[in-house]
């Protein structure tokens, strides 16, 4: 399929195009999916070595990694809070200095491109909407003192100095954090694997998966095969009969995004705030100013209904008005959906589900980060120059229940919506 309507393709950089598999190949490593986990895996094996092939069912980037909110923060989908509850606090300091080396390899890896890219902003600023007292000063320093976070709390004034609503109370500023243009850096990303030597085929789903006596074949719709020693599944959300362990454990969740006409004038009445702004609801709203300010990128709300609304546009532009009624005049240019990939413990799945066939999937909502880590880290496992992978292990793929557990996700994003809405009547 083409790349859905979108702000990000809109303004997508120009790279020489990708082609689609036309005959049988032979790779040490194949990848399906050419997201922001499979060219991260892709790029690194190559540069150690191996020679890989990238099956892409449709576009580079054209999953979540291209439609996302573009924030790339440390940390993951799951809260540290409850990392640390399940498996200890010296553990889950050493995955969150994981997740800050994928923050640090997305900085890194774009600046070092052909044509190098820059983030489209620095810092992100969490808010509550309800007075928190001094919370946010005692967050801020047990992650800075525990977990190496370089964080900043906000008084109530502050963040209504840079956010002029009433609605907002405290922040928690992330110094460490950028919000980049995810499809551009998918594409930079390709381009550069591909200069490694990546052989990445774009309209060339993997519809069968065998095993060998030496190794796997993989067979695309248009019926060409692809040999090899290992396989890396990167499909996320949109992995559909291939390999249905991983299928049953990764729930697909939808989320939506908007962004306006350029209206700057109007937006400065609301938003002076540069960084990637996102409140601390269990599914809260997540926005930034983009193309040079004049625009609002924002988005919110999470359903299992994989089709979007129809009048998407407009009820986030309600979502839109609720916080800042001064924008009552804004228009919405572009509105698109995209998919998440969740598992029931909200962690990665990294690791060898079979000798041969790993996973390196399943990101959640915190993925530009956490894409960035697991791609590295299974290229290390593959190449046996490391088995940091390891620290994931407690999260397994665990079946997420299918119809039955799509309904109970929806039926939870109400129940905490119920629960947001009296915690801030109640404070
Ligand atoms: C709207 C939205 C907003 C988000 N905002 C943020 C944010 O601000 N910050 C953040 O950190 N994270 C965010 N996320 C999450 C983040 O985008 C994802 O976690 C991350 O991009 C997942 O990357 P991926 O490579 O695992 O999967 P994807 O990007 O979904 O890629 C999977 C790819 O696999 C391909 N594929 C599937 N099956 C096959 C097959 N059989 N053969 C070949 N190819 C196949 C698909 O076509 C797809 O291109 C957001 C997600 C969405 C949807």
């Amino acid at each position: 399929m083409p790349y859905i309507d979108s702000f990000y393709t809109d303004t997508q950089i120009k790279i020489a195009p990708f082609s689609t598999l036309k005959g049988h190949i032979q790779a040490d490593v194949c990848i399906v999916g050419a997201g922001l986990a499979g060219l991260t895996a892709a790029r690194e094996l190559n540069a150690g070595g191996k020679s890989v092939c990238v099956l892409e069912a449709n576009e580079i980037g054209w999953g979540a990694s291209g439609r996302n909110g573009g924030f790339v923060s440390d940390g993951f989908a799951e809260g540290i809070g409850a990392i640390e509850q399940e498996l200890g606090r010296e553990h889950a300091k050493s995955l969150f200095q994981l997740s800050q080396e994928g923050t640090q390899y997305v900085k890194d890896r774009m600046a070092g491109f052909a044509v190098p890219q820059k983030p489209m902003g620095h810092n992100w600023m969490s808010v509550v909407r309800h007075d928190v007292g001094d919370t946010m000063l005692r967050k801020a320093a047990q992650m800075n003192e525990f977990y190496g976070a370089n964080y900043e709390a906000r008084s109530t004034e502050e963040v209504r100095s840079l956010l002029r609503t009433n609605v907002y109370h405290q922040g928690l500023e992330d110094f460490n954090a950028v919000h980049i243009h995810p499809l551009n850096y998918a594409l930079g990303l390709a381009d550069d694997a591909r200069k490694l030597g990546a052989h990445i085929f774009v309209n060339s789903p993997a519809i069968d998966l065998q095993k060998l006596t030496n190794g796997f074949e993989l067979t695309t719709k248009n019926g060409y095969r692809i040999q090899c020693g290992q396989v890396v599944l990167c499909g996320s959300a949109y992995l559909h009969n291939l390999y249905p362990r991983i299928e049953g454990a990764v729930l697909p969740v939808a989320t939506y995004v908007v962004t306006t006409k350029p209206m700057r004038t109007l937006l400065e009445r609301a938003i002076t705030y540069r960084g990637a702004i996102s409140d601390t609801r269990r599914a809260g709203d997540y926005y930034r100013l983009v193309d040079a300010s004049q625009r609002l990128l924002w988005g919110g709300r999470i359903t299992t209904q994989k089709s979007a609304p129809k009048e998407l546009a407009k009820l986030l532009g309600e979502d839109i008005k609720a916080i800042y009624p001064q924008l009552d005049q804004i228009e919405i240019e572009y509105a698109w959906s995209g998919l998440m990939g969740y598992c029931v413990h909200k962690m990665p799945l990294l690791g060898e589900l079979e000798p041969g066939i790993w996973s390196a999937t399943a990101t959640g909502g915190h993925g530009l980060n956490t894409t960035a880590l697991i791609g590295n880290l299974v290229a290390e496992a593959i190449m046996g120059s490391s088995d940091r992978y390891r620290l994931f292990s407690p999260y397994k793929a665990r079946w997420s229940g299918g119809l039955v557990g799509r309904m109970g996700t929806q039926m939870a994003y109400w129940a905490m919506q119920a629960q947001d809405w009296w915690e801030e009547r109640s404070h």
